[in-house]
């Protein structure tokens, strides 16, 4: 398919920012990193702060992984239904030539490599696909399917969509939709705009403690309006000025969701997110469905049954920030609503988050389903 439907202009972090620091997927994998990527760690599985894969910085991957998907199959048996037993007994012992990343960040939102060198990075990763999802923006798939298209690295078009529900913030995974959907580009006009207003705002409290400005923060989102503007931009001026050593460090800081300085993001509802990309014939998931991170509340099963009533298509179940009691009740929900259960990394770049390419995966039936459903073709 034509991809015509955008004029983005290409965007380069520059080339001393190319990654250097993530794993080498393309060597034989040990046992032991196998059986960490896949989540087959024995003995205990954590809760929060524990369960994180780490990269130093020589490729290996280190630490534990709250995986709880091991033995889970055989635990809750008879009560999962066909296509989520499918996918957990996929998820027991992975392909990773089979798997599809469905959840990463590029330059175009808070992610710190171009689509480009993600393609790049997921095509050395061995994995099957990638899906891009940078938040309230689809001003990446150009480029990106240019590089999918050169290196014939199956590329799933998508966004990873701001909107609340109550007390609660929700992130909206939407793949494959029509991009010249009206109704969408505009829910995304908006965000953007209540993105840049807010945050500026953030910037402007956080200055009379911080030596920062908004003209600082707008130099780190890449000085073009193009890029989604959110927190991760302030936490990297924090970091180019010297006050902080790394994006995370900020984030437990002034830039947290706990901070004097925060302020919510005026979104659109979830009930209209999932309309809206329904309507332009998309693929609905809610990210990290299970994740405390930004929230206090999370949704409770009745919200999501309301959502699936509305049309939406999956449960982001295999996110890092998902414990394992989350993944158990979320495969469970899934199951009883007829939902898909899908994974993705959420990756961000090589210091934007700990998250590494292809560190979750959705399972290639799950996939073929996703498929199905969108209007948008596979770039491959
Ligand atoms: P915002 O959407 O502006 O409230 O900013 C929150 C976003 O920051 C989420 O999408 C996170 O994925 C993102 N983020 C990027 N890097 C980090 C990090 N190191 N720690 C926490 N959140 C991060
Ligand atoms: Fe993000
Ligand atoms: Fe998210
Ligand atoms: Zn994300």
């Amino acid at each position: 398919m034509k991809s015509d439907f955008e004029t983005s202009e290409k965007r380069h972090l520059s080339a001393d920012s190319q990654p250097d620091m993530l794993p080498d997927y393309s060597g034989g994998m040990s046992e032991a990193e196998r059986a960490l990527l896949h989540g087959h760690v024995d003995g205990e599985v954590g809760g929060e702060g524990d369960g994180q894969l780490r990269d130093e910085g020589d490729g290996q991957l280190r630490g534990e992984r709250g995986d709880a998907t091991g033995g889970l199959r055989a635990e809750l048996g008879g009560q999962l239904g066909a296509h989520v037993r499918a996918a957990l007994a996929w998820h027991e012992s992975p392909e990773r030539s089979q798997g599809w990343d469905l959840h990463t960040h590029t330059v175009f939102s808070d992610g710190q490599c171009t689509p480009s060198e993600a393609i790049e990075l997921a095509k050395n990763a061995g994995i099957a696909g990638i899906a891009l999802t940078d938040h309230d923006s689809a001003q990446g798939w150009s480029e990106a399917e240019k590089r999918a298209r050169e290196l014939n690295m199956p590329l799933i078009r998508g966004t990873e969509i701001t909107a609340e529900w109550g007390h609660t913030s929700v992130h909206v995974l939407a793949w494959l939709y029509d991009p010249t959907n009206e109704a969408l580009a505009e829910l995304f006009r908006t965000t953007r705009m209540n993105r840049v207003r807010r945050t500026k705002k953030m910037v402007e409290m956080m200055g009379e403690k911080y030596p920062i400005t908004w003209e600082d923060v707008l130099k780190q989102a890449g000085g073009t309006a193009q890029t989604t503007i959110g927190r991760p931009h302030i936490a990297d001026t924090l970091v180019a000025k010297g006050l902080f050593a790394t994006r995370s460090e900020a984030f437990l800081g002034p830039v947290s969701s706990k901070s004097e300085f925060y302020l919510p993001v005026i979104s659109p509802q979830v009930d209209e997110v999932i309309t809206t990309v329904k309507d332009a014939g998309g693929v609905v998931a809610i990210a990290h469905a299970g994740s405390f991170a930004r929230n206090k509340e999370i949704l409770n099963d009745q919200d999501i049954r309301h959502f699936a009533d509305l049309g939406l298509d999956a449960l982001e179940v295999w996110h890092r920030e998902n414990s394992p009691e989350q993944r158990v009740r979320l495969l469970k929900l899934a199951s009883r609503l007829g939902l898909l259960a899908t994974g993705g990394s959420d990756w961000h770049g090589p210091h934007g988050k700990p998250n590494l390419l292809g560190e979750n995966l959705t399972d290639p039936q799950t996939l073929q389903a996703i498929v199905t459903r969108g209007v948008l073709p596979v770039v491959e």
